[in-house]
């Protein structure tokens, strides 16, 4: 046996808020991405809208129509605000509201006018334009999350598509004027695709979160805190297994007398050195990789350098660095960083052992007394200075 459209309309409206219930309580144990808490107003929205309309089909009346149309055209607005939100990170209300009112106020005088045919192909139209818009708002984010993101323009697009079907059949046939809720093939087809389009998208709202929240830990698990850097953890995932050759360079710097400067300074003002050397790395090196190895210790890495520019480069820093006046409340604090350079060998090397290379540079350069730079030999032992003549 068919269900008729009454049950179909019922079993849409549960199935809304069952998954309602389920975006609320992911959002709420998280609370990060809020574009769930708008996908769950939207649903609110339409769910009532969904109930309001299901007893019009059943008792048609131009007041509970118009309350209908309402509450589904800010539904409908609001998931569109909702996907701009993903995709923007912007507030949703202002346009959420706006596009309520939009959709709604030329449709409401319309039922209320009895010219409810027109009002009903015009909310069709609406409903059909909102979700292509949202489907095209999805499609624009498809790069953070491809799967989930397909799916979601795919299945909007479709819901979007029986909207359309819809307010076609109603003006095909001239219906203006109804008197009651319009019924056709076009509407059962339609509640079909929304069920089916609304809890694919329901799965997919929470895999797409998913993908987020995931994507986040991994950022957050690979950055130093402090100075927004790579930690040392990123350095070794992205770099341990590589092979240094005799264009790629190793800087690694460590700050001069750094305990000093938080025992007679502060924790505090410690921490805004850190924050200001690692931005002079970024400054001078820009597309390369720097990061923040631990403690005061941060390490460059260079690709594609002539001999000598990896030199140039960690003095250029350090000087830079070494001039600095940094404020730390009313007194103003100098500092100065000390260096050692490593650049791979023609044969290659692997990055643990040129870091090493360079970290022993670093401690022959606090050892000839800090502020200065120290390139790393080949082979150490044997010819301690080979590389050390400066292009
Ligand atoms: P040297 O010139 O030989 O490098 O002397 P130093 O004082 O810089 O060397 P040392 O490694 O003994 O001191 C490093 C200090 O850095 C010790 C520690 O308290 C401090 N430190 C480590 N991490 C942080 C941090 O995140 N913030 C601040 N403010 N201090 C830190
Ligand atoms: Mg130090
Ligand atoms: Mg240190």
């Amino acid at each position: 046996m068919m269900l008729d459209y009454q049950s179909l309309l019922l079993a849409l409206g549960v199935s809304a808020a069952c998954l309602m219930v389920t975006l609320f309580g992911t959002w709420y144990s998280r609370r990060t991405d809020s574009f769930l808490f708008t996908l769950v107003i939207a649903l609110g929205l339409t769910v009532s809208g969904i109930f309001l309309y299901s007893s019009y089909t059943v008792d048609a009346g131009p007041v509970i129509a118009s309350f209908a149309y309402v509450f589904l055209m800010a539904g409908f607005s609001v998931i569109y605000a909702a996907s701009v939100q993903f995709r923007t990170g912007e507030k949703p209300w202002r346009l959420a509201g706006l596009l309520s009112l939009a959709t709604a106020i030329p449709g409401v005088p319309l039922i209320v006018g009895g010219i409810d045919g027109l009002g009903i192909i015009l909310m069709n139209i609406a409903t059909a334009l909102l979700l292509a818009g949202t489907a095209w708002q999805y499609w624009l984010a498809r790069e953070e999350a491809p799967v989930p993101l397909y799916g979601m323009v795919i299945l909007y697009a479709l819901s979007g598509l029986s909207f359309v079907l819809c307010a076609a059949v109603l003006m095909s046939r001239e219906q203006w004027i109804l008197g009651h809720a319009p019924d056709n093939w076009a509407e059962n087809l339609n509640i079909g695709v929304c069920i089916a389009g609304m809890t694919g998208i329901g799965a997919l709202s929470l895999a797409l979160h998913q993908w987020r929240m995931a994507a986040l830990h991994r950022r957050e698990a690979m950055t130093d805190p402090l100075t927004g850097l790579m930690n040392r953890r990123a350095l070794f995932e992205d770099y341990g297994s590589r092979v240094f050759t005799a264009s790629t360079a190793v800087i690694v710097f460590d700050i001069d007398r750094f305990k000093s400067i938080n025992d007679q300074h502060g924790h505090a003002a410690g921490d805004e050195v850190l924050k200001i050397f690692a931005a002079d790395i970024l400054a001078d090196i820009r597309s390369s990789q720097a990061a923040r190895l631990g403690g005061e210790e941060f390490a460059v890495l260079l690709d594609n350098v002539l001999p000598g520019r990896a030199e140039r480069i960690a003095n250029d820093i350090r000087r830079r660095f070494g001039v600095r006046d940094i404020k730390v409340g009313e007194s103003i604090l100098k500092c100065t960083v000390s260096a050692g350079v490593a650049v791979g060998t023609p044969q290659g090397q692997p990055f643990e052992i040129v870091l090493n290379r360079a970290d022993a540079a670093l401690y022959d350069a606090k050892r000839a007394g800090r502020d200065r730079v120290e390139v790393a030999g080949y082979l150490r032992s044997v010819e301690p200075t080979e590389s050390r003549t400066s292009a």
